[in-house]
């Protein structure tokens, strides 16, 4: 379970318990996906919980929700205040925090700036687990660049991921890698994807992908260690015999690869420089100053 009778969740201005909050059976954005969301993790650190990057994930959902014409009334920095708050409320320091905007009721196709906001906190372990992952190339792709906000955590979009992730999960494997319409590497059902070959970083360019804050992490933590990072198109073949790989995302954190449809890599895990770089991610989100941004 997620929550229990005392959860206390932010909806449409106020702090309330989740029994007391009704979601109107008309609402558009539960027909139709027109729902948009993010998720950041809170991390018990020397100075109490701390949100990892709160800004950075509630400016990208104050653009999503522009995008998208759905009303929010909130600044981001208004919103990290709200979710340390519902985090002290709930008394909880390690854990995920889901925001979701959602239209109005309306049964038309008609878009609707009227929204509503819920913001809930949640104990959540590492969404592949605490091991290595198997990812299994998926048949479903991620939505054509032309598809309006293909790249940004908007509901409707979500449903290939969730088709993509469960069709691999029914195989024993733990998560999908997905292609993008070309048939380049695109990412995960939930991260972005690095891999490593002669000690060199290489993740596929923005484009298809959802701009992960993390891969953005990943990237600058790599560029100070003087690893390079190259951001290209990936072909699949090139997946071929390279040296490691590992994903990178928010509820995923940093997880290593142990295989890719059932071939493993040249390395072991512990002698990458991913292995490093989560070592490190972890140290950097416990950091009050790195989590301020002074560090990094
Ligand atoms: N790609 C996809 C498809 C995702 O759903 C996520 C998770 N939000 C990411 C990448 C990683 O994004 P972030 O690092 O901002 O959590």
């Amino acid at each position: 379970m997620y929550e229990n009778e005392d959860t206390i969740v932010f909806y449409d201005g106020v702090f309330c318990r989740i029994a007391e909050i009704r979601i109107n059976p008309f609402t558009q954005s539960l027909h139709y996906g027109n729902s948009i969301f993010d998720g950041m993790r809170s991390y018990a650190t020397e100075e109490g919980a701390q949100i990892f990057k709160a800004t950075e994930h509630y400016q990208r959902f104050a653009k999503t929700a522009s995008q998208m014409g759905l009303n929010l009334p909130y600044t981001p920095e208004e919103l990290s205040q709200i979710s340390k708050q519902l985090l002290t409320l709930n008394k909880l320091e390690d854990a995920y925090v889901r925001p979701l905007l959602f239209s109005a009721p309306n049964m038309s196709l008609n878009m609707t700036s009227e929204s509503h906001l819920m913001i809930v906190p949640f104990k959540w372990g590492l969404l592949l687990g605490n091991s290595l992952v198997n990812l299994k190339t998926s048949a479903y792709r991620r939505p054509h660049p032309d598809t309006p906000l293909h790249d940004a955590k908007v509901g409707g979009l979500y449903v290939t991921a969730v088709m993509a992730s469960s069709a691999a999960r029914a195989e024993n494997y733990h998560d999908a890698l997905q292609l993008d319409v070309e048939g380049n590497v695109a990412c995960a059902s939930g991260a972005n994807l690095f891999y490593e070959k002669d000690e060199v970083l290489y993740t596929p360019k923005i484009g298809h992908i959802v701009q992960g804050i993390t891969r953005a992490v990943v990237i600058e933590m790599a560029q100070k260690m003087g690893v390079e990072v190259v951001e290209k198109t990936i072909t699949p073949e090139e997946l071929d015999g390279v040296d490691g790989m590992f994903l990178a995302g928010t509820a995923t954190e940093i997880a290593g690869v142990a295989t890719l449809d059932r071939k493993s890599f040249k390395m072991q895990w512990e002698d990458t420089i991913g292995f490093v770089i989560s070592r490190q991610y972890r140290q950097l989100v416990t950091l009050v100053d790195n989590v301020r941004g002074t560090l990094i």
